[in-house]
């Protein structure tokens, strides 16, 4: 409690005599810093860039770093040269209304049973932004948006996550287009991180038992607006030097790797929100990787109320919401008996139920000793409220655990969904955000919620919105060269290869990005399977195409490398050279430029694979038009006029007959669609129709499809029923 009194009061003491002395110029940008809030503030963003344009590019724009390697006159003299003071001023203002403003928000108005229990939101990854590297893909960027969202309507809610100080690993193509991994390490003291302070007043450490002795871990606080992050560690004296390492990459390779990795975040997760005092009201699962978590409620309960192991289950089953992500069966993380009395046999004696009783809770037949233990089987079963995130996938989900139920109809299966969304202002460009201000009204950001708002884009000028976009696509552009330039540089290219690079690609070509995990099943590789066709359609010089393509294939996965290499190596085939790049190293800023620029983001899943995907949201936002099969989201969202389909939906028992059928669709939509009115222009040069199809887009998609109402969604339906108490049964959302 010092710590926070202290700070203030400084500060203050100083604002009387005198406003800007270099160090409370610093100490306002410190606080900036400490908070992941100006993250989704492109005027802070921009602050700090201008702090220093060149090193902010270099050290993956993370404040932390850059402040660090500035004194505070260093950075008086440079506010002082870029006219920054009364920037750093009005940011440093808003941040402490906007974390003192709680009162007046959506969530206070509308969560009062969550008052002081909050939501504790768990997940194994949290995307927020690219200096800030504990997550891998969707699954993290999705968590990242869901507590930016909670903290922006106000919501009270508490997130529990890993720290994992390598992270995910770095993406380099070699000369022959083959996927190498780098993994950094990342200091503590170089991340927006503090020790998490429990009751005592130390830094929390949990302790778990396992049959082969402890497991500690430490637990950290990052600040995300106005949501707590809490983030476990197991780089603690007192672990063994391999447990030391348990948290540090992202999915540890094994078995028992993953269900150590896991056994901290549930049930370290829970033991760590005791220790700091939080009581949460309702625990939302997010993915199976933290449904240990309830087992350590139960037992909370248990030893403080004394009541029995079913009594509590129920009790505490009824405050969990459980959210599923895989559609394919493969995905779900499964353990034999011996990994689970290992790590779960202390707990499971203070639950009082016996080894059989234990692995039933995690199998379709509790008898059946051939079945493992499934995470995503105990996330159903000890959740009342469970769901998929996407209209199909509920209907996929609900067919793949209908045995878990045999007694009811498939309609009846009590997994219900909850459409994903993307954090508009983490996701939407500054230029857009402004046309937005423009066309929709100043406070459009706090209602954008409501479709009727969006409605005013038909009344946007098609010159302007089309400005705009092609602004953002020659900043894209620029970000390509930048980086192809990088790349061939580090692999030691010709000099004239490098030199390309600065010319590459043509900013009123159309432009098609594709990005995303290389799994097999997300099909990049569906352009080529009728290569010839496709490079005769793209090299028409009236009409010409390019792609951008990004993604990085799991270390494991070497069809998924083949297929990288595949399409690097295009650039090596004259009708592909110059039509065809790829950029390493697919992250949160990769990911932004891209959906900020492109004409067309491209969606290939064999379906129904695809969960949900959110990166084509990303895009809407922007005036991006997706063209996707109908999976995932896009088989909800898409209504004939607001952007592309390929296919009309179906699929074939016979991948190999799917894929080929799909290719053929896929050529059929660029063809006969997509390329024909991009290029359709009026006098003035516009393609007209194209822009009526980027305000569709936008106009029925960008609220329907936000994590503002996707939150929303998730209070309403599922988080004030789990506080609300008891109910008979599992209800369907
Ligand atoms: C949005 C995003 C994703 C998820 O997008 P999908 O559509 O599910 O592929 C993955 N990685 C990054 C870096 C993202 O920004």
């Amino acid at each position: 409690m010092s710590q926070t009194t202290v700070g203030p009061r400084k500060v203050t003491e100083r604002q009387n005599w005198t406003e800007a002395t270099p160090e409370v110029l610093y100490d306002k940008c410190v606080t900036l810093a400490n908070n992941l809030w100006w993250s989704w503030h492109p005027e802070v963003v921009n602050l700090f860039r201008d702090l220093d344009p060149i090193k902010w590019r270099k050290i993956d724009h993370n404040p932390v770093v850059l402040l660090a390697e500035m004194t505070a006159e260093q950075l008086a003299e440079r506010a002082s040269e870029m006219v920054l003071s009364t920037r750093i001023n009005q940011a440093h203002r808003r941040l402490k209304e906007y974390l003192s403003k709680t009162r007046e928000t959506w969530g206070a108005r509308e969560t009062g049973v969550l008052g002081s229990k909050p939501v504790a939101y768990f997940s194994a990854e949290f995307g927020i932004h690219e200096s800030v590297p504990i997550y891998s893909g969707g699954l993290g960027v999705l968590s990242g948006d869901h507590i930016k969202a909670a903290s922006g309507l106000g919501v009270p809610l508490v997130a529990v996550g890993l720290f994992y100080d390598q992270g995910y690993f770095e993406q380099q193509l070699d000369i022959n287009g083959y996927q190498h991994e780098e993994y950094q390490d990342t200091h503590v003291q170089n991340l927006p991180m503090e020790p998490a302070i429990g009751v005592d007043g130390k830094q929390v450490t949990v302790s778990i038992n396992t049959r082969d002795g402890v497991l500690l871990a430490k637990v950290w606080l990052m600040h995300v607006g106005r949501v707590p992050l809490y983030l476990l560690d197991c780089d603690v004296d007192g672990n063994n030097p391999q447990d030391r390492e348990l948290t540090s990459r992202l999915y540890g390779g094994h078995l028992r790797t993953r269900i150590r990795q896991e056994l901290v975040l549930g049930v370290g997760g829970v033991k760590a929100l005791r220790a700091l005092g939080i009581a949460p009201g309702v625990y939302h699962l997010n993915e199976g990787h933290s449904a240990f978590a309830p087992l350590e409620v139960v037992r909370e309960r248990m030893a403080d109320d004394g009541l029995t192991f079913d009594e509590a289950l129920r009790e505490i089953a009824h405050r969990t919401v459980f959210t599923t992500h895989t559609p394919v069966p493969a995905g779900h993380d499964r353990f034999d008996a011996g990994l689970i009395e290992e790590h779960l046999g202390p707990l499971r004696d203070k639950l009082s139920i016996s080894p059989a009783q234990l692995m039933g809770l995690g199998r379709v037949e509790p008898q059946n000793e051939h079945e493992q233990f499934c995470m995503t089987v105990i996330g159903l079963k000890f959740s009342r409220r469970a769901n998929a995130v996407s209209s199909l996938h509920g209907h996929i989900s609900r067919r793949m655990w209908a045995h878990l139920w045999p007694w009811r109809v498939e309609e009846e299966i009590p997994i219900g969904h909850i459409t994903n969304g993307v954090h508009v202002p983490t996701w939407l460009a500054h230029p857009m955000h402004q046309l937005y201000d423009r066309v929709l009204g100043g406070n459009w950001a706090q209602r954008m919620g409501d479709a009727k708002i969006w409605q005013n884009m038909y009344h946007c000028d098609p010159g302007e919105l089309w400005e705009t976009h092609n602004e953002l696509k020659s900043r894209l552009l620029d970000f390509v060269r930048r980086r192809l330039g990088r790349q061939g540089r580090r692999r030691q290219e010709p000099d004239e290869v490098v030199e390309a690079a600065r010319t590459a690609l043509d900013p009123n070509a159309l432009t098609i990005g594709f990005a995303r995990r290389f799994a097999t099943y997300k099909r990049a590789d569906l352009f080529f399977r009728q290569l010839d066709e496709f490079a005769t359609l793209i090299n028409d010089p009236q009409r010409p195409v390019q792609l951008i393509f990004a993604g990085k294939a799991h270390p494991a996965d070497e069809p998924g490398k083949q297929l990288i290499k595949k399409i690097e190596n295009l650039r090596h085939d004259r009708r592909f050279a110059g039509r065809i790049v790829f950029i390493e190293d697919y992250d949160i800023n990769v990911a932004r430029h891209l959906v900020q620029g492109v004409d067309v983001w491209m969606n290939t899943p064999r379906r129904p694979k695809e969960a949900s995907g959110t990166s084509g949201m990303k895009a809407v936002l922007n005036g991006g038009l997706n063209c996707s099969i109908l999976d995932g989201w896009w088989a909800e969202a898409y209504n004939g006029k607001n952007g592309f389909a390929i296919g009309n939906g179906s699929q074939h028992v016979h991948d190999e007959i799917t894929d080929q059928r799909d290719a053929q669709y896929l050529m059929q939509a660029l063809r006969d669609q997509v390329i024909p009115l991009f290029y359709d222009r009026d006098v003035d040069g516009l393609p007209r129709h194209w822009i009526a199809m980027m305000i569709e887009s936008i106009t029925t998609l960008a609220s329907r499809f936000s994590a503002h109402r996707m939150v929303i969604d998730y209070v309403r339906k599922c988080y004030l029923v789990a506080a609300g108490g008891l109910s008979s049964e599992m209800d369907r959302l």
